[in-house]
C-alpha cells in the first residue's frame, strides 16, 4: 500500500504522512499493482544481523535492489529468483513482482518485502 496525497496528487511508497512535495497533511491509500521492474541491484555477501539470521552472508549472498513499480514509485526490497553470484546474469530493467517472505517464530515472525522475477 501506498499513500497518496490529496491536495497535489503525489504518491508515496513507503506511505508518509506528510507530503515532501506540497506539506499536506490529508492521504488517502493506495492498492499498488505489486508489478515493476528493476533499476539497480548489488549482491550482498557482509549481511546486516536480520539476514544473517536468516542464513544470507558470505557463503549465501543475496540480491538488494531498487524497483520501480509501475505506478511510479520506487522501494528496495530482497530481489528473489536471480543468482546473486552471477550479477552478470540480473538484467537492468526486468519485470519483477511482489513477494511477500516471512522470517521467524511466533511472537518475532515479521514479514520483509521482497520482488521475484517473472
Ligand atoms: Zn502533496
Amino acid at each position: 500500500m501506498g499513500s497518496r496525497c490529496t491536495s497535489c496528487g503525489a504518491l508515496h511508497l513507503p506511505p508518509r504522512a506528510l507530503c515532501p512535495a506540497c506539506y499536506g497533511g490529508e492521504m488517502e491509500w493506495q492498492e499498488m499493482s505489486g508489478q515493476g521492474k528493476l533499476v539497480a541491484f548489488t549482491a550482498v555477501y557482509i549481511a546486516p544481523t536480520a539476514m544473517i539470521e536468516a542464513g544470507y552472508g558470505r557463503d549465501n549472498p543475496y540480491c538488494a535492489g531498487i524497483v520501480e513499480l509501475e505506478e511510479g514509485p520506487a522501494i528496495s526490497a530482497q530481489i528473489l529468483g536471480v543468482d546473486p553470484t552471477k550479477p552478470e546474469e540480473i538484467e537492468i530493467g526486468m519485470p519483477l513482482r511482489v513477494a511477500f517472505v516471512r522470517r521467524g517464530a511466533g511472537d518475532e515472525q515479521h514479514t520483509f518485502l521482497a520482488f521475484e522475477a517473472g
